[in-house]
């Protein structure tokens, strides 16, 4: 009968457990990695759509007006007193 000794199987364990740890860190960082991804791609979006809107007569960026709204509703241009209703 073959025995273990107790250090070969504090080391069989300890790589087990290694690997373990190993394959649920790399799944972690891979849904951290995509986390981030959907976040960089939520902010680029959110950064196009502020862009986009600006008030047409004289240009200034009316998000804070609209998120006031709730994103819809009537908005009013601070700057040009110009109002505009969101969809
Ligand atoms: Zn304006």
């Amino acid at each position: 009968m073959i025995t273990l000794s107790k250090r070969w199987k504090d080391l069989f364990w300890g790589c087990t457990a290694a690997c373990a740890v190993l394959i649920i860190l790399s799944l972690l960082t891979r849904l951290i990695l995509l986390f981030a991804l959907g976040l960089l791609a939520g902010i680029v979006v959110c950064v196009m759509a502020t862009a986009k809107l600006r008030c047409p007569e004289c240009g200034k960026v009316l998000i804070q007006e609209a998120l006031k709204a709730r994103l819809e509703g009537e908005i009013t241009c601070p700057k040009c007193d110009q109002t505009y209703t969101l969809k």
